[in-house]
């Protein structure tokens, strides 16, 4: 049997931390069981469905590398499969229509909430044999009236509910369009799901949604459901909490798989492994081991991984990314350093991608003007000469390298009697227009001989004007 799993958002809204996370777990069951991903998108409530947000949340997947092996499929596209399964549960006595007015149920609702009773339908159409009346049915499930229905959840354990505590669910509305729990039953019936991973604020559906199944033949998939996230007051994680959305954190700088491993380790633990690659992410997750109790989010540590693999990660991965920061600021990076390099030269320095890409930028276009005050400390007339001297000798180098460079600028201020750091920092801010850059030598040897020498006479003449 192939394992199947699937991760099946709605597109009311951004493809926030919570559903990566799940979507996420359902990747790695899946990979590591040399299964099927499937997405699917569960966009039946028309009102609330945005193509903005099915935009959002492909291009969320896609960042983030959990690339699925079937679909996109789209809920809407199967209407008519879902007319079948309902006119089939019709057919067989499994499912009825159902009459009631708005009123009566309100009215229903009203008594069972003074008599202290859970609201639920009381079954009052269940064994129609003629409409009663002129009102356009519903289509509710005939559930099962007594018994129990035994959830084996991968993480909470063994979940029992009773049959008399779940009524009679609408299947369709009386406009014929079908419910969640129909539709969610069909298409994992159909797309032969195996596990189905997802949050557990879905815990509760999920005995109703056994109970079609078997209504329709089918037997139930494996179940997990995955706890919830918190802010750090405890609250479930929302917008209040900072960036929640998915592409937010792409905006903000983050490394795809920095936000991956930082979610994988969300509610799971393998000793005290804090750095995972997608590699060991597959092999050593266990769905099983998922934590029960719900996760704290935590900012400080989600950026301390990102630095973590803005330092070690490949550098063309990074650069892959920082390329998408440096086109974001305008900036074309087809001319200039390879920008694997400037990577390297910045990794240090950077906790995100939009810091890098800023400190990148003077690589590939000259700045606009000096940061103010670090031009007033160190285009002085002082530095004037020492700039002039640097171009000379610049201008002699053949070989453009770091090391040539390092020791033209140790050189000069030897010979002038200067500390080092009167003679670089003119330079870097001649070169970079701020105070702050990579090593100087490392630095130019970026730039190239001829970036270098044009900045220079910029920073000389800019001096001679005396601004
Ligand atoms: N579409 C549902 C949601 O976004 C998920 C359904 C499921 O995973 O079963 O909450």
């Amino acid at each position: 049997m192939t394992v199947k799993t699937r991760f099946a958002p709605s597109p009311t809204g951004h493809l926030h931390i919570g559903g990566a996370r799940t979507a996420l777990f359902s990747w790695l069951h899946a990979k590591q069981h040399q299964g099927h991903f499937v997405l699917r998108i569960e966009d039946t409530d028309r009102e609330r469905s945005m193509q903005e947000y099915v935009d959002a949340i492909l291009e969320g997947m896609a960042w983030l590398g959990l690339d699925h092996d079937e679909g996109p499929f789209y809920q809407t596209q199967r209407f008519d499969r879902y007319q079948a399964v309902i006119d089939q549960l019709l057919a067989e006595g499994k499912a009825y229509r159902c009459y009631c007015s708005k009123a009566r149920l309100e009215a229903l609702r009203e008594t069972q909430m003074r008599d202290k009773q859970k609201p639920r339908y009381d079954g009052h159409c269940r064994d129609l044999t003629e409409p009663p009346n002129e009102n356009p049915p519903v289509i509710r499930f005939r559930n099962p009236l007594s018994g129990q229905v035994q959830v084996n959840d991968l993480i909470r354990g063994t979940v029992v509910f009773d049959n008399r505590e779940l009524d009679d669910l609408i299947i369709a509305r009386s406009d014929g369009t079908p419910t969640y729990n129909l539709t969610v039953v069909v298409d994992d019936a159909d797309m032969g799901i195996t596990h189905v991973i997802r949050g557990d604020d879905h815990l509760n559906n999920t005995p109703r949604q056994i109970n079609i199944l078997e209504a329709m033949g089918y037997q139930a998939p494996a179940y997990a459901h995955v706890p919830m996230i918190l802010g750090a007051d405890g609250k479930r994680l929302s917008k209040r909490h900072g960036a929640v959305s998915v592409l937010q954190y792409r905006d903000e700088g983050y490394l795809p798989d920095a936000l991956l491993n930082y979610l994988v380790r969300l509610g799971w633990a393998h000793g005290d492994q804090e750095v995972f690659s997608r590699e060991e992410m597959r092999d050593l997750f266990k769905i099983e081991e998922v934590n029960r109790a719900a996760s704290t989010f935590n900012p400080d540590k989600l950026l301390w991984l990102n630095q973590h693999y803005l330092k070690n990660a490949d550098s063309s991965y990074v650069a892959r990314h920082l390329q998408w920061h440096m086109a974001r600021l305008g900036v074309d990076v087809s001319q200039g350093p390879p920008l694997s390099e400037v990577v390297v030269a910045l990794r240090e320095r950077s906790k995100t991608l939009v810091e890098m890409a800023v400190g990148a930028r003077f690589f590939y276009e000259n700045f606009a003007e000096y940061e103010p005050k670090a031009a007033r400390k160190n285009l002085t007339a002082e530095a004037g000469p020492v700039l002039q001297a640097l171009a000379a000798h610049l201008e002699e180098v053949a070989h453009w390298d770091a090391e040539t460079i390092h020791r033209v600028v140790e050189g000069l201020a030897e010979t002038r009697e200067l500390k080092l750091g009167k003679v670089a920092q003119p330079l870097r801010v001649a070169v970079s227009g701020t105070s702050v850059s990579p090593p100087i030598d490392v630095t130019l040897a970026l730039l190239g001989k001829a970036t270098t020498l044009d900045r220079l006479q910029r920073a000389i003449a800019f001096i001679e004007r005396g601004e």
